[in-house]
């Protein structure tokens, strides 16, 4: 069976097209630009060297055609028609309460995903945009939704609920919903593979550090409490975003510098975080590399940072009652070697110890940081958040072949 992943946003798709029979990869890529002169599409094939085009591409239907067209094409496709793709896998940032698990799409579910539009404006109608565009172009494929927010389902209430009046939760749904679930979930599971134990009786604190970033506990196997809010603004320092705040911030900002709610939406998610306290970037690299030249904003940024990551392990420690692994994964996760040594150094009372050359080793594969000594281990795992979306969509569609 193969299996067409898309993640579609406002002006961008990426795109992998998996043969399940070994989970292997025979194309991937991605189109940027949608909607503007020079769109710019990539195209991976395993086989042979990337490509990259640059023509008008005005809509999402036109993008995915144009990924069919590669796909299939005499040279640089992978397939001899698009009747080989069995179906069509969708990362959706947003399932509300509505959506516990990845499902297969029909109009119910279409109308679901339209009604969270609130709560994730910049996303979910970017990803119905794709799902329209992949009905356009191939009507008969199935299609699945797989939800990052999905995983996180199974925090108790005492977790997700904020202490505000309840009237506004029953009214609006407003509660942390956290993100990145496909990836922590991914992590999580090969935490435990690696460790050779049953998920079920482990306590794992999983790390997504990217340009977004959660941290998540996860308790035998499911979340209990993660980083990120109602939408991914809230938790750790990000690039661009915030994090924690005192929320008397927002109304006393406003007030004081006249702001109105989208400025100070775009404030917080665009020009806070790692960017506003370095004044240089957003890039982890580029703070890592001034705060080694001794530069005082980006070592400032830097400890921020680093620091909040710990209180949230140690919460999260203390949430769980113990903790018997960390896993580090995502963009700065897999390859900062300074952020990872800078973060468990400073564990030492949960009996943390990382091995400070198995650190330093550069690697796509998944491996264990910590001395055999260490009371926690530590795991550098990349994450895949893309399998797991082919996975689901297999699952789904051979279920739906037996009912
Ligand atoms: P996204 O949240 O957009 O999916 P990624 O998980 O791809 O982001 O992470 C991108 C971030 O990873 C970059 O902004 C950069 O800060 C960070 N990054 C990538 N390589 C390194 C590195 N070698 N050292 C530190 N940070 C890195």
């Amino acid at each position: 069976m193969k299996i067409l992943v898309i993640n579609a946003g406002s002006s961008s798709l990426k795109y992998q097209l998996y043969d399940m029979t070994d989970e292997s990869v025979l194309a991937a890529g991605r189109v940027e630009r949608i909607g503007m002169d020079s769109s710019i599409l990539v195209h991976e094939p395993h086989h042979t060297e990337e490509i990259t085009e640059v023509s008008e591409i005005l809509d999402h239907t036109t993008a995915i055609r144009k990924v069919l067209d590669k796909l299939t094409d005499a040279e640089v496709g992978v397939l001899k028609s698009t009747g080989e793709i069995d179906a069509v896998g969708h990362r959706v940032v947003h399932g509300g309460e509505s959506f516990k698990n990845s499902v297969l799409v029909d109009s119910e579910v279409k109308s679901e995903i339209r009604r969270l539009f609130d709560l994730a404006p910049l996303h979910n109608p970017a990803h119905m945009m794709g799902i329209k565009a992949v009905e356009a172009n191939m009507p008969n494929v199935p299609q699945s939704v797989v939800f990052d927010t999905a995983f996180h389902q199974t925090m108790p209430e005492k977790a997700y609920m904020y202490a505000i009046p309840k009237v506004l939760y029953k009214k609006h749904k407003i509660r942390r919903y956290g993100f990145h679930g496909t990836s922590h979930d991914y992590v999580s599971k090969r935490a435990a593979e690696l460790m050779d134990r049953p998920i079920e009786e482990l306590k794992i604190i999983t790390c997504h550090i990217g340009n977004g970033a959660s941290l998540t506990a996860v308790d035998g196997g499911i979340s209990v409490d993660t980083s990120m809010g109602m939408t991914p603004l809230e938790g750790l320092m990000m690039g661009t975003r915030s994090g924690d705040l005192d929320p008397a911030v927002v109304p006393f900002t406003m007030m004081k510098e006249d702001l109105t709610v989208n400025e100070v939406n775009s404030m917080l998610n665009k020009h806070s975080g790692l960017l506003a306290i370095s004044g240089v970037s957003s890039d982890m690299r580029e703070i890592t590399d001034g705060m080694e030249a001794g530069e005082p904003n980006s070592t400032l940024a830097f400890e921020m940072y680093t620091y909040r990551m710990r209180k949230y392990i140690g919460s999260y420690a203390a949430a769980m009652d113990g903790v018997d692994a960390i896993v580090f994964t995502a963009g700065v996760g897999e390859n900062s070697v300074v952020i990872r040594q800078h973060v468990c150094e400073k564990l030492t009372f949960l009996g943390v110890e990382i091995d400070r050359e198995l650190n330093k080793v550069r690697s796509k594969e998944p491996r264990r940081i910590s001395t055999p000594n260490s009371k926690v281990d530590v795991f550098v795992i990349p994450t895949n958040e893309e399998l797991m979306i082919a996975r689901d969509t297999y699952r789904l569609v051979q279920q739906s072949k037996q009912s």
